[in-house]
């Protein structure tokens, strides 16, 4: 069943931490929050117009909705709102979120999916009931990290957005690195690679992931919801790799 993530304990438990423990901002060192304000600000944000489905800035002066890659390609995700493109800022905080123990930057992170969700929301006023579903990593990578970054981000911005969580999709298959793989070797290399457990899913899915590349890991992960039973797949994420 999806739920929602109770506000008063991760209130409780992050101000008790912040009290004891206050972080270095995982992009500038300076201590005070995860990340700080300025920190924050300073992340490139995508311009618009914006192609309908994967949300790449477009000409300001096209008559198309979709840009030339997504009307050759079809993805099972219908629509992706990100908040900047994988570089500088955003790029060193993800990494640091993902390989530097820092499970606390979730937070201010999750502030940055804000717009992109409000934005696909807006977008579609038709779809009347949504549901936040995390890309889950393996179990063997979340054992070996201590936690999931995207359930991270997806309890943070649930939480913002007072929309529910579906935690039920799971990574079956333990994956190759994408890194140097074309576009149809990363599909195959993720086919399969996750299932939705339990009963169906009804209504909008969006995915929420870190970083979204050539899409293959979105598509399959939509795959798997879609067989889940619900009607329409979207996605946010951090940041966009062109
Ligand atoms: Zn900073
Ligand atoms: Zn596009």
């Amino acid at each position: 069943m999806a739920y929602r993530f109770p506000r008063w304990l991760s209130d409780g438990l992050g101000t008790i931490l912040d009290v004891l423990l206050p972080s270095p901002c995982i992009t500038c060192g300076r201590t005070g929050s995860a990340m700080c304000a300025e920190c924050l600000e300073a992340v490139e944000r995508f311009r618009r117009p914006e192609c309908n489905s994967c949300g790449l800035p477009i000409p300001p002066d096209t008559t198309q909705v979709h840009c030339d890659e997504c009307l050759r390609a079809r993805s099972a995700v219908r629509a992706v709102r990100s908040a900047g493109p994988f570089d500088s800022t955003l790029r060193s905080a993800i990494h640091a979120f993902k390989y530097g123990d820092r499970p606390d930057a979730a937070s201010p992170l999750a502030s940055l999916l804000l717009a992109p969700v409000t934005r696909l929301i807006a977008g579609n006023p038709i779809a009347a009931q949504w549901t936040l579903v995390p890309v889950p990593l393996h179990p063997n990578r979340i054992a070996t990290r201590g936690y999931d970054q995207a359930s991270l981000l997806a309890l943070h911005l649930a939480r913002a957005v007072d929309l529910p969580i579906d935690a039920r999709l799971h990574r079956v298959r333990e994956t190759a690195a994408q890194v140097g793989l074309g576009r149809h070797a990363r599909l195959a290399n993720m086919s399969g690679a996750f299932r939705f457990q339990g009963l169906p899913i009804i209504g909008t899915v969006v995915l929420v992931d870190d970083v979204m590349t050539t899409g293959a890991t979105l598509d399959q992960a939509a795959r798997a919801c879609l067989a889940a039973g619900c009607t329409d797949v979207c996605a946010v994420t951090l940041a966009r790799e062109p």
